[in-house]
C-alpha cells in the first residue's frame, strides 16, 4: 500500500482514494490544511492499485507529437468578463454540453469550499469560470468520470496538471469521448488556511455573496481579488490583498508544488490554458485589458475540437515557441517561504487575524502601493508601466 515519506511526493490528487477497491483510503487534513491519504490497513488487501495509480511515483514525461498554439478571446462579453483570462474554457465546456456531455470543473460551494463538481447544463457553467486559488477537493470525481465515459457520454475534465495526469492513470486507457483541459499552474494554496481566512471575512462582512480571485472590474492587467456581502466589499491586487500575498510569497502553497514534476509544456491533456498578459506584443487587434487565453493543443482530438468551436472566439495562431516564451511556470517551481514552518506552527494556535497581522500586516507601504496602483489604473497608466517593466 502507498506510503508517503516526504510530503513533496504527494500532490493530494486523490487518485489512490478513488481507486481503492476496499474504500480504505480517506483523504485527511494535515496540520497545514492540505489533504493526504490516510489508510485503514485493517481492510487493505494489498492489491497494490494505490501505488500503481499515483501520478508522482509513476510520472513519465509525455511525448506529444502535436504542439499547436493559439491566443484566444471569447466573443461573448459577459463570459469574457467572468472568466480569468480569455474565456476559452467556457467555449469547450459549452461545446461538450451541446453534444449531451458532462463537464467537470472547480466551483465554490455554499460553505465556500473549493471542490470539483460536474454539470450538464449551460447555465451552470458560470460556476467554473474564474480561477480559484485554493487546492480543489477532487472527491469521487475520477469514479464519476469513468462512469459517464463507460455510458458513452462525452466528458470534459478540467483541473491542475497533476489532477489531469492522475485521472489518466486512474482510467488506465484512452477514451475517444474524453476531453482533458489543464491549466498552467504555479501552485495551489491550502484549503485549511482558506477555510479560516473566509471565516474571518464572514465575521467582518457577514454572509458573503461574491468571491472572485481574479475580478476584472479594474481591467485584466490589474485583476484583483474581490469579496462582497450585503454590508460591504473588499478588493485588492497582488500588492495588497492578504490572500494573494500569502499565495504568491510561497507561504501557503502545497509542498509538492515546490517540486512539481507536471510543469512541462508536454502534457497528457488535449488543451493547456493560461494567461496572456503580453497580447499587445503579439496582436494589437485584441482588447488587451479584457483578457486573453494562451492555448496549447496537444492532440489531434484537441485540434478537431478547436476547429469546431473557433467561430465563438477571436483567435490568432502562433508557434509553440512563441506561446510558451517567457512562461516561467513551465520551467521552475516556486520556493516555499523561508518562514513557512514558523507560520504554520503559529497557524495552529493563534487567532487568524493576529496571524495575518504578524506575517502580512497592511503597513503604510502596502497602503501606498495599493493607492498608487489604483491611481495609475484610473489614469490608464498601469498597463503602460507593466509594459515598460516587462521590457526592462
Ligand atoms: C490554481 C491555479 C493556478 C494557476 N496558475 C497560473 C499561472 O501561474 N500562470 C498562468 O498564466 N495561469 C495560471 N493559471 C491559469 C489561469 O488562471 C486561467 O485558468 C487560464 O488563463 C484559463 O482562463 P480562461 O479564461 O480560459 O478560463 P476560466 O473560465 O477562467 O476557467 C477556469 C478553469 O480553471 C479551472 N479551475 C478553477 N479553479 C481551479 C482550481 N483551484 N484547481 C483546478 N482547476 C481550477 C476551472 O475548472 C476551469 O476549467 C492558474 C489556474 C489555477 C486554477
Ligand atoms: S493496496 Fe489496495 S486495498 Fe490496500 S489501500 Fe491500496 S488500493 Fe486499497
Ligand atoms: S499523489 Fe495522489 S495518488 Fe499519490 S499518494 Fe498523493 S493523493 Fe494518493
Ligand atoms: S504546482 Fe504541480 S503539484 Fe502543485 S497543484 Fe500545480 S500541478 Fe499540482
Amino acid at each position: 500500500m502507498i506510503q508517503i515519506n516526504d510530503k513533496k511526493n504527494c500532490c493530494g490528487c486523490g487518485a489512490c482514494s478513488n481507486i481503492c477497491p476496499k474504500n480504505c483510503i480517506n483523504m485527511k487534513y494535515d496540520e497545514e490544511g492540505f489533504t493526504y491519504p490516510d489508510i485503514d490497513s485493517t481492510n487493505c488487501v494489498n492489491c497494490g492499485l494505490c501505488e500503481k495509480v499515483c501520478p508522482i511515483s509513476n510520472y513519465s514525461k509525455p511525448k506529444n507529437s502535436l504542439q499547436e498554439a493559439a491566443i484566444v478571446q471569447n466573443r461573448d462579453k459577459t463570459v469574457l468578463q467572468e472568466s480569468t483570462s480569455g474565456g476559452f474554457f467556457s467555449v469547450i465546456a459549452e461545446y461538450v454540453i451541446e453534444k449531451g456531455g458532462v463537464v467537470f470543473g472547480v466551483s465554490i460551494d455554499e460553505e465556500y469550499k473549493v471542490k470539483h463538481i460536474y454539470v450538464d447544463s449551460k447555465n451552470e457553467l458560470c460556476r467554473f469560470r474564474n480561477s480559484k486559488y485554493v487546492q480543489s477537493d477532487v472527491g469521487t470525481s475520477f469514479v464519476d468520470v469513468k462512469k459517464f465515459l463507460e455510458e458513452g457520454r462525452i466528458v470534459c475534465f478540467s483541473g491542475t496538471p497533476c489532477q489531469v495526469y492522475a485521472l489518466t492513470k486512474y482510467l488506465g486507457k484512452d477514451y475517444q469521448n474524453l476531453i482533458l483541459v489543464d491549466v498552467v499552474c504555479r501552485a495551489v494554496p491550502s484549503p485549511g488556511v482558506w477555510n479560516r481566512y473566509i471565516k474571518m471575512k464572514e465575521k467582518k462582512l457577514g454572509s458573503l455573496s461574491i468571491i472572485r480571485f481574479r475580478d476584472k472590474k479594474l481591467g485584466y492587467q490589474y485583476s484583483t481579488m474581490y469579496i462582497s456581502s450585503k454590508s460591504g466589499e473588499e478588493r485588492g491586487g497582488i500588492e495588497s490583498d492578504q490572500w494573494l500575498r500569502m499565495f504568491f510569497s510561497g507561504m501557503t502553497i502545497r509542498p509538492s508544488c515546490s517540486a512539481c514534476v507536471f510543469r512541462s509544456p508536454k502534457r497528457v491533456s488535449d488543451f493547456t490554458i493560461w494567461d496572456c498578459f503580453n497580447i499587445h506584443r503579439l496582436d494589437k487587434s485584441f482588447d488587451e485589458d479584457k483578457g486573453t487565453t494562451r492555448v496549447l493543443i496537444h492532440s489531434k482530438k484537441g485540434s478537431l475540437v478547436f476547429d469546431e468551436i473557433k467561430e465563438h472566439f477571436q483567435y490568432k495562431v502562433v508557434s509553440y515557441e512563441i506561446a510558451i516564451e517567457g512562461c516561467k511556470e513551465f520551467e521552475s517551481s516556486p520556493q516555499l517561504h523561508y518562514e513557512r514552518s514558523e507560520f504554520f506552527s503559529d497557524y495552529n494556535h493563534m487567532d487568524f487575524d493576529d496571524l495575518l497581522n504578524k506575517y502580512y500586516p497592511t503597513t503604510i507601504k502596502i497602503k501606498i502601493m495599493k493607492l498608487a496602483r489604483l491611481i495609475l489604473n484610473r489614469l490608464g497608466l498601469d498597463k503602460t508601466l507593466k509594459h515598460m517593466l516587462k521590457k526592462g
